[in-house]
């Protein structure tokens, strides 16, 4: 059994960034990075492009303008405007090459087909020139970009409708055990609904992690394996739940050891989650979590998470941890070290009654763990505790 230090550790050591390209559409791509810089294939504007209503005009020496004609957004007409000529134009119109004012409609006086300006217009002025945001040929977004809303509005107005971004991995989670029934079905006596696979899935989707197979399968030694296998060899992250303890139908660790699954680490000095399970097979990252519910989504959190940013290459590899002032008391018993759920709230956090490692209960209350270390015994108001900030 190894320190929870030295399982993080292990996590970090062994984590591969992926680095591997996927090509998506662009709508799809909201929250990967790019694989590769973005060159426009067009000038944008792509073309010198009013930025009022108003009226586009050939500069003379005097305030007042003949007006020869209308350019609505959308137009392809094209004036030509001898000097002291205008047109009527509006936000988004082509400005004829003529042109090289546009004056807003609120700063000229009209009257019939002539025009009075309030003041003379300067060169340019409310042009949005061709190529302003980007040339076409030239970058348009650096390699590694986040496609954030902007940047995905930004590569459509471009024309762009597929990107190439950095894979983020395809994940499987296998949930084990003959009493597991699916919500929405009959519960027979002695059986329970599965839940864990859909609690580790909302905590991928809130990752924002989409490619996510869920398998079941029942406490048999050989569907174990067969699950097992077949999920490592799809999959760039394997997460099973349950049978990894030491019951007599137990069978994911016998299976591993079968699969010739790279061991890391099996077994945590920490509560709740000490059977953790984390190993390696080819490229394939494998965690064998706990069954009980809040104990498989603490080893999600603390370490699941971790794997999770390296295979993504991201700098900050752990959830943020913050110290707050206890609201509350907890007698800690024996010598691990604790995972509590608890609610933190702007510097203050309350730990939770109901800490078992079954109790989703309590888990659907937190927004927080505060962490209690081997050496403590008691936690009383007003002590200062580490918290880790939950991503939900
Ligand atoms: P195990 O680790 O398989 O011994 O399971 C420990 C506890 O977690 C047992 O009470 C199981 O019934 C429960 N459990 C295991 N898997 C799940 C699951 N997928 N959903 C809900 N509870 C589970
Ligand atoms: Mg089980």
């Amino acid at each position: 059994m190894i320190s929870i230090a030295e399982a993080i550790k292990s996590v970090k050591n062994n984590i591969k960034p992926l680095l591997k390209p996927t090509t998506k559409k662009v709508e799809k791509a909201g929250g990967y990075l790019l694989f590769e810089a973005i060159k426009s294939p067009i000038n944008m504007p792509p073309f010198r492009q009013s930025a009022m209503d108003g009226y586009a005009i050939n500069m003379h020496d005097s305030l007042i303008y003949n007006l020869i004609g209308e350019i609505k957004a959308g137009d392809s007409q094209q004036f030509k405007l001898e000097k002291g000529e205008a047109v009527r134009i509006f936000t988004g119109a082509p400005v004829p090459d003529s042109a090289n004012a546009v004056v807003m409609q609120e700063k000229v006086i009209t009257d019939g087909n002539s025009i009075t300006l309030e003041q003379d217009a300067s060169l340019e002025l409310n042009i949005r020139p061709l190529g302003e945001q980007v040339k076409k040929g030239h970058t348009a977004l650096n390699k590694g970009s986040k496609l954030t809303p902007a940047a995905i509005g930004y590569l459509i107005s471009l024309g762009i409708t597929e990107v190439s971004v950095f894979k983020k991995p395809n994940i499987a989670i296998i949930s084990t055990g003959n009493e597991l029934v699916e919500a929405g079905t009959d519960l027979p006596y002695g059986k329970i609904f599965e839940s864990n696979s859909k609690m580790l899935l909302s905590a991928l989707y809130n990752l924002k992690y989409y490619d996510v197979t869920l398998y079941k399968v029942e406490d048999v030694y050989s569907k174990t394996i067969n699950t097992i296998r077949t999920a490592i060899s799809k999959n760039d992250l394997v997460l099973i739940t349950g049978g990894i303890s030491v019951g007599d139908y137990d069978f994911v660790e016998q299976a591993l050891t079968e699969l010739q699954v790279e061991t890391c680490f099996y077994k945590v000095k920490q509560k709740p989650g000490k059977p953790l399970f984390y190993g390696k097979k080819d490229n394939t990252q494998i965690f064998a979590l706990p069954g009980n519910p809040a104990a498989a989504l603490s080893c999600f959190y603390i370490y699941v998470y971790i794997a999770l940013q390296g295979m993504m290459n991201r700098d900050i590899l752990e959830l943020e941890r913050t110290n707050a002032k206890s609201v509350s008391s907890f007698n800690k018993k024996g010598d691990r070290p604790q995972f509590l759920k608890a609610i933190y709230d702007n510097g203050l956090v309350e730990i939770l009654e109901g800490q078992n490692s079954s109790m989703l209960q309590t888990f659907a209350h937190s927004n927080a763990l505060v962490f209690a270390p081997e050496a403590v015994t008691t936690i009383k108001a007003n002590d200062i505790l580490e918290v880790i900030i939950l991503p939900i």
